[in-house]
C-alpha cells in the first residue's frame, strides 16, 4: 500500500498529471454484442461520479484538451478502439454543458442593498458645487 496522497490522473489530452478531482473521467463502457452476436460500437462518455463500469481516461474539464486528445489519438490507445467523431462531438457537448453549469452555480449576491423593485441602491453622494473652471484647457473628450 502506498501511503495515502491525493491520486493523480493523466491527462490525456495535454498529458499533465493532475489530481483526479480536477479531471473528468472519460468512460468506455464494456462491449457489448447485439442480438446476433455482432460487437455494437462503444460506448463512451463522460463519468462525472467516476464510478461507471468499463475501462476509463481521464481529462481536464476542459474542451481544448479534449481536442488534443482526439487529435493525439490518446483516447483511442486508451480505450484500444476508434472513436467516431460523432462520439468525440458529444463528449465536448457533454463538457461545454458541465462547465457552463459550473458557471452558473455560484451566484454572488450583488453587494448593493436592493430597493422594493429589486434594484441595487446606489448611493450618490452629493455632487460637490462646480467649480468654476479654469480658463483654457479641458476642452474636448
Ligand atoms: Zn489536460
Amino acid at each position: 500500500m502506498r501511503p495515502k496522497k491525493t491520486p493523480l490522473r493523466m491527462c490525456a489530452g495535454c498529458g499533465e498529471m493532475k489530481p483526479k478531482k480536477e479531471l473528468v473521467r472519460v468512460v468506455k463502457a464494456p462491449q457489448k454484442e447485439d442480438e446476433n452476436g455482432n460487437p455494437l460500437p462503444p460506448e463512451i462518455s463522460l463519468d462525472p461520479t467516476g464510478k461507471r463500469p468499463g475501462r476509463g481516461a481521464y481529462l481536464c474539464r476542459d474542451a481544448q484538451c479534449l481536442k488534443l486528445a482526439k487529435k493525439s489519438r490518446r483516447l483511442e490507445r486508451s480505450f484500444s478502439c476508434k472513436i467516431p467523431e460523432e462520439v468525440y462531438q458529444r463528449l465536448e457537448e457533454e463538457m461545454e454543458k458541465a462547465a457552463r453549469e459550473q458557471e452558473e452555480r455560484p451566484v454572488e449576491a450583488p453587494s448593493a442593498p436592493l430597493d422594493q423593485q429589486g434594484r441595487p441602491i446606489i448611493e450618490i453622494e452629493e455632487a460637490p458645487e462646480l467649480l468654476p473652471r479654469k480658463k483654457g484647457g479641458g476642452h474636448g473628450r
